[in-house]
């Protein structure tokens, strides 16, 4: 499942830079692509979103959190959890004042209006953003994916210190010796990525 990590990160962080480059354009007015690159962007959208939906699901399973996005939210780097909020409310607005006017469908073969990607690019930011932040956290924290335990090996919710069962501290299990990357080293992945 970790081995989903790395390729969701990669994913997601060039549809971001695409998504970025494509909104800019649209708002000034220009189309850079064809119909393939974005029926491809779209589709690569559609699948960050199910690996991460995956990943949040697991990290759920994990931890014993029931609202595992919103947990995993809280376990991200601030400008992280800022960013995935951020793209999601910018998405609404552009979806809002879009609806109505045709640009928020896609029909194979049309000829993509500024108006359109504009739309479209705002939910690709969201979604691609969504599939960085879930990456980029797990990545920095193994533990959310692999769980916790304590030394006796009863498993530990992921906001617990303590084992609910023997009372003893938990521990991360099979992540002890991974690296978590500081704060510092995910904001240089990030301009890496850009
Ligand atoms: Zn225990």
């Amino acid at each position: 499942m970790i081995a989903l990590v790395v390729p969701l990160f990669v994913l997601s962080a060039a549809g971001l830079a695409v998504a970025a480059v494509s909104h800019v354009a649209a708002w000034l007015g220009v189309v850079p692509f064809s119909n393939a690159t974005f029926e491809v962007v779209t589709g690569g959208m559609g699948i960050t979103f199910l690996a991460a939906t995956f990943l949040i699901i697991r990290v759920g399973q994990a931890t014993g959190e029931a609202q595992a996005f919103k947990f995993l939210l809280t376990q991200a780097v601030w400008w992280v959890r800022a960013l995935v909020i951020g793209l999601f409310v910018y998405m609404l607005v552009i979806a809002i004042a879009a609806s109505g006017t045709g640009s928020n469908s896609y029909v194979v073969g049309e000829v993509i209006s500024a108006a359109k990607l504009r739309t479209f690019s705002a939910a690709w930011l969201a979604l691609y953003g969504i599939g960085f932040a879930v990456s980029l956290t797990i990545r920095g924290k193994p533990a959310l994916l692999l769980g916790r335990k304590c030394p006796a090996g009863h498993p530990v919710r992921a906001s617990d210190q303590f084992c609910a069962t023997c009372g003893a501290p938990a521990v991360n299990s099979q992540a002890r010796n991974q690296q978590t990357p500081t704060p510092k080293s995910n904001k240089l992945l990030f301009f890496l990525a850009f």
